[in-house]
């Protein structure tokens, strides 16, 4: 079984999916680390964006593994932190309009998924990487609120941001990641749409565990 999730950056999605996971035993795959990783890496080895073939040599060697504890390992570093970080905030959009990277996690995200009973969360999930999965979310929220999350997400970590720097950010990658050519972030036709401005947390794990096993049942 696939469940495709997908929304813009701060609708909630990371924390659903892990719990909806856990509840209905579905592996949790949250591709949004998957491109974060390739920005940490061009951003160690210093490679800038048009250096497509320098670009296209770090994705042939790049071992990128999510756990199941939600750590996130890079060529065998726990860089579960380090993606989450500005630097990596602010690059990550541009990153994830490069066509080879777009094709190569692609690829992964199909061979991760590859028989298991998985909760896949992003940005095309229901529209380009599973168009064919059983239940399709599309999960939202206002900017304002998706900000206001993020910060608390953020100040939990330790991270120090401003709540105009997130809301900016937030925009700013809406915006790239729902007009860009290839794969953009939209809603497919058939995904179910959920906004969460307005409910808690365990509202929405509850919407969503209903509408996977309404399907099962079927
Ligand atoms: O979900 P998260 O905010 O971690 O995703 C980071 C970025 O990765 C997004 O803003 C988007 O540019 C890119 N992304 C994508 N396609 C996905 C998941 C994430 O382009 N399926």
């Amino acid at each position: 079984m696939i469940v495709a999730v997908d929304g813009p950056a701060g609708a909630g999605k990371g924390t659903i999916t892990k719990q909806v996971g856990e509840r209905l035993k579905l592996l949790n795959i949250d591709t949004g680390a998957m491109f974060r990783c390739v920005t940490l890496k061009l951003l160690q080895e210093g490679i800038d964006l048009e250096e497509q073939e320098k670009i296209k040599d770090i994705l042939e060697v790049i071992n990128i593994e999510l756990k199941e504890s939600g750590e996130v390992f890079l060529n065998g570093e726990d860089v579960t932190k380090k993606i989450r970080k500005d630097e990596v905030n602010n690059l990550v959009s541009p990153v994830s309009v490069i066509p080879i990277v777009r094709e190569k996690l692609l690829a992964l995200q199909r061979t991760i998924a590859e028989g298991k009973n998985v909760i896949m969360e992003g940005r095309d999930i229901g529209t380009t990487v599973f168009p064919n999965a059983d239940i399709k979310i599309y999960l939202d929220a206002t900017p304002e609120e998706r900000a206001k999350r993020r910060m608390k997400q953020n100040q939990e970590k330790g991270m120090n941001s401003s709540y105009e720097e997130v809301l900016e950010n937030i925009i700013d990658r809406d915006k790239r990641d729902s007009t860009r050519e290839i794969a953009p972030l939209r809603k497919a036709e058939d995904a179910i749409y959920i906004d969460s401005t307005n409910l808690k947390i365990e509202e929405v794990v509850e919407e969503v565990v209903k509408i996977v096993e309404s399907k099962k049942k079927r």
